[in-house]
C-alpha cells in the first residue's frame, strides 16, 4: 500500500499533495466566524436534498401483481399501480382484436423494464424489426374510479396507447409520435403524459405499441399509475410550475450575475457564474421535454435529443472555468480550455453519429460529467486549502450538487428508478453561490460608498478652505492692482502739476510719430514757455511761481481738447501740447487761442493777482520733414526761440 502511494505521489504529485493537505486541513480544524452563518445557510439545503432523497430512495418498491389487475382490490391511495407483471409481444404489432379475442403468443414480463433488460430475443433497438406489444388486462376501474387516467413517465421513443374492451371494441388513448415498422417511418415527437380511460367498460386491456429503433434504453420504463383525473393533472401543473421555477431562479441568477459584471467588469467570476448558470438553464430546459412540446418537429427533435446529451457535460466544463477563476491553480490552469476542446470535439461526434450510437453510450456523457465535475471538487478544496475566500461556502453547496449528480446516474442505469434531481440541485447550487457573489458586491458597493461620502465630505472641507484664501487672494490682488494704479499714475504724471511728465510723453511721442508718419496723418506738435518766470519767483518768492505753474497746468486741461491730444510739463515752466491728426493751420489757430486766453486768467492766491503770458513754437510732421521725434523737438524748440526773440507772448511756427 505505501509503495503504491509513493509510486502515485511520483507520477501525480499535485493531486496526492492535495489530498494529503486536505486530509491536513480538515483534521486540524479551525473555527472560523466568517463561515458560521454563510455555513447554516448552506447546510439547510443540503439536509433538505439528502433528507429528500432518502425518502426517494425508501419508496422504490418492486410490487408484483398479476397479469390481470382488479381496480377494487389493488387501488390504494386513489391510484392503481401497474408496476409489475404485464403481456409482451417483441416484435409484433399485435391487432387489438387479437388482445381482446386472447389470440396471441405474449410472453409475461414485469415492469417497469428497459427493453434492453427484457429477457426477449433479438432486443437490439437498431434492428428493423424493433416493434412491440405491451399490454394488461385490468377490471372493474368504474368502481374505483370517476374519470381514470393513465399518467405515462418517459418512454424515450415512439408509442401509442389504446383500450380494448373484452368485446374487442378499441378506443385510441394517444400517442407520442408515430410507430412504425421501419426505422425511417418512425417519428419522434413529444410526448403525451395524460390518457383518459373510458368510465364505463368494467373489463378491458391497456395496450401500449412502442417502436423503440434509436435508444436500448427504453420501453415502459418508468411507473404507469391509474388515477382520478383531477389528482393526475393536479401533478403534471405542479411538474410544469416546478420547471417554470426553474426556469424562473435560473434566468434571475443569469440577470442578476450580468447586471452586477456589467457594474465591475473586473470581477470575471460573475460572468463566469452567469455562463455556468445558463448552461444549467439550457440543460433544464432540453431535458424536461417541454422545449419538444413547443417545437414539435421531427428534426428539432433529434436536435434537441443530441442536444440534450452535450448538455450533460457542458455545464461541468463551465463549471470547471468558473472555479478555476475563484481557485486558481497552476498546475491545473489548462484544464478548462482542454475541457472546452474536448466539448467541442464531443459535438461534434455527438451531431455526426447516429442517435441510436449516441444513445447507446450515454454512459460516456455520464462519465465524462463525473470527471469534469470531480476536477471542480479538485479546485475547490484547493481553495479550502489556501484558505480562499469562499471555498467552504462552495465545498458546502456543491456537495449535494455531487450526490443529486450520482442520483441521476443511477437513475438512468436503473429501470425501477427514474427520479433525476440534479437540475434541481444544480439551481439550487447556483442561487446560493450568486447570493454569496451578491452579498459581498454589496458589501463592496457599501464600502465604496462610505469611502466616496468621507472622500466628498474632505474634498467639501478643503474647498471651504480654498474658497477662504481665494477671497483672501482676491482681495490682496486687488488692492496690490490699485497700488499698482497708483505707482503707475505716480511714475507717469507730474507730481506738481498732475500732467503727462516728460518720460511719459517721451514715449507716447515716439507712438504718435510712427503711426502718422505710416499713415501719413498730420501731427503738430507745440512748445510752450512762460514769459519771463524767473521774474515772478524772484518777486513773489518759489511757492508762488508753484502756484503758477499749477494754475497754468490747469487752464491748459481746462481747455477741452481732444482726448487724443496730450499736455506735458516737459519740464521747469516748459509745457508740450501734442495735436494729433492736425495740420500746422489748425494747430497754429488752436495754440493762437491758447496764448491769447491765459493773460485774461489773473493767478489768484495770497498775493496781487498775477496774469501770465507764454510763448509758443509749433512744428508740424508734413511741414518740417523730419525724420525723428527729436528732431520735431528741435524744430518745435527753434520756433519757440524765435517767438522769444520777437518779443514773447506770440506763436510762432516752423515753416521749413
Ligand atoms: P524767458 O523764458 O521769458 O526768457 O524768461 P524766464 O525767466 O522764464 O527765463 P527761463 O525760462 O530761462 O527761466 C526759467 C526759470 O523758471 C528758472 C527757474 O527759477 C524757474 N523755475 C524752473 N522750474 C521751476 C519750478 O519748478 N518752480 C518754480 N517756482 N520755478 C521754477
Ligand atoms: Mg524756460
Ligand atoms: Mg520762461
Amino acid at each position: 500500500m505505501p509503495l503504491f502511494f509513493e509510486k502515485y505521489r511520483q507520477s501525480h504529485p499535485a493531486i496526492v499533495e492535495t489530498l494529503f493537505k486536505l486530509l491536513y486541513c480538515t483534521l486540524h480544524k479551525q473555527p472560523k466566524q466568517e463561515f458560521r452563518c454563510s455555513l447554516s445557510l448552506q447546510l439547510l439545503p443540503s439536509l433538505a436534498v439528502t433528507v429528500a432523497m432518502a425518502l426517494l430512495f425508501s419508496t422504490i418498491a418492486d410490487a408484483q401483481s398479476p397479469v390481470e389487475i382488479d381496480a377494487n382490490l389493488s387501488t390504494q391511495q386513489g391510484e392503481l399501480s401497474l408496476s409489475g407483471q404485464w403481456n409482451f409481444v417483441w416484435g409484433q404489432w399485435l391487432p387489438t382484436d387479437d388482445i381482446a379475442a386472447g389470440h396471441h403468443q405474449a410472453q409475461i414480463i414485469t415492469l417497469p423494464n428497459y427493453l434492453a433488460d427484457l429477457p426477449v430475443a433479438n432486443s437490439n433497438a437498431s434492428n428493423n424489426t424493433g416493434i412491440m406489444t405491451y399490454f394488461i388486462k385490468i377490471k372493474n376501474l368504474p368502481d374505483v374510479f370517476l374519470r381514470p387516467t393513465v399518467d405515462v413517465g418517459d418512454i424515450s421513443e415512439a408509442w401509442e396507447a389504446w383500450w380494448v374492451d373484452t368485446s374487442g371494441q378499441a378506443i385510441f388513448l394517444g400517442r407520442s409520435g408515430r410507430i412504425a415498422t421501419t426505422k425511417t417511418q418512425q417519428e419522434f415527437n413529444n410526448r403525451n403524459y395524460l390518457l383518459s380511460l373510458p368510465n364505463n367498460s368494467r373489463e378491458g386491456y391497456l395496450v401500449f405499441y412502442v417502436s423503440a429503433y434509436y435508444s436500448v434504453r427504453t420501453g415502459l420504463y418508468s411507473d404507469i399509475t391509474i388515477a382520478e383525473y383531477a389528482d393526475v393533472y393536479k401533478t403534471a401543473i405542479a411538474d410544469l410550475a416546478s420547471r417554470a421555477f426553474i426556469l424562473g431562479i435560473g434566468i434571475y441568477i443569469i440577470t442578476q450575475n450580468l447586471v452586477f459584471f456589467a457594474q465591475r467588469p473586473k470581477e470575471r467570476t460573475l460572468l463566469l457564474l452567469a455562463i455556468f448558470a445558463f448552461t444549467g438553464l439550457l440543460r433544464a430546459a432540453f431535458a424536461s421535454g417541454y422545449v419538444d412540446f413547443f417545437v414539435p418537429m421531427v428534426d428539432f427533435h433529434h436536435f434537441s435529443l443530441r442536444f440534450e446529451y452535450l448538455l450533460i457535460v457542458w455545464p461541468a466544463v463551465a463549471g470547471l472555468h468558473m472555479l478555476s477563476a475563484f481557485f486558481p491553480f497552476p498546475a491545473l490552469r489548462y484544464l478548462p480550455s482542454l475541457g472546452y476542446v474536448f466539448l467541442f470535439l464531443l459535438g461534434l461526434v455527438t451531431f455526426n453519429i447516429s442517435l441510436t450510437t449516441m444513445t447507446a453510450y450515454l454512459g460516456f456523457y455520464q462519465y465524462s460529467l463525473a470527471f469534469f465535475a470531480s476536477f471542480c471538487l479538485v479546485f475547490i478544496f484547493r481553495g479550502l486549502i489556501l484558505r480562499l475566500p469562499n471555498a467552504r461556502a462552495f465545498l458546502f453547496s456543491f456537495l449535494p450538487l455531487i450526490a443529486a449528480i450520482l442520483n441521476d446516474v443511477y437513475a438512468s442505469r436503473s429501470a425501477q428508478y427514474s427520479f433525476y434531481i440534479a437540475e434541481y440541485a444544480f439551481f439550487l447550487f447556483m442561487f446560493i453561490q450568486t447570493q454569496i457573489q451578491a452579498s459581498r458586491f454589496i458589501v463592496a458597493l457599501d464600502t465604496a460608498e462610505h469611502l466616496t461620502t468621507n472622500l466628498q465630505n474632505e474634498v467639501d472641507r478643503q474647498t471651504v478652505e480654498l474658497q477662504k484664501r481665494n477671497t483672501l487672494l482676491e482681495e490682496k490682488a486687488d488692492s496690490l492692482e490699485l497700488k499698482h494704479q497708483e505707482v503707475k499714475l505716480l511714475s507717469e504724471t507730474d507730481h506738481l502739476t498732475g500732467l503727462y511728465n516728460r518720460q511719459s510723453l517721451d514715449s507716447r511721442f515716439e507712438h504718435h510719430f510712427q503711426l502718422a508718419r505710416q499713415s501719413g496723418q498730420p501731427l503738430s506738435l507745440v512748445m510752450m514757455d512762460l514769459d519771463h518766470f524767473k521774474a515772478i519767483n524772484d518777486k513773489y518768492g518759489h511757492t508762488v511761481g508753484d502756484e503758477c505753474l499749477v494754475f497754468a497746468a490747469s487752464y491748459l486741461r481746462g481747455l477741452n481738447l481732444r482726448k487724443r491730444d496730450l499736455i506735458a510739463r516737459y519740464g521747469g515752466e516748459e509745457f508740450v501740447i501734442l495735436l494729433t491728426d492736425t495740420n500746422l493751420d489748425m494747430a497754429t489757430r488752436v495754440v493762437q487761442e491758447i496764448c491769447d486766453g491765459l493773460p485774461r486768467h489773473p493767478v489768484t492766491g495770497q498775493h496781487p493777482d498775477i496774469y501770465l503770458t507764454a510763448s509758443f513754437g509749433i512744428a508740424e510732421l508734413s511741414v518740417s520733414r523730419v525724420e525723428s521725434p527729436q528732431m520735431l523737438f528741435e524744430r518745435a524748440d527753434a520756433a519757440l526761440y524765435s517767438a522769444k526773440q520777437k518779443g514773447r507772448n506770440r506763436v510762432e511756427s516752423d515753416i521749413a
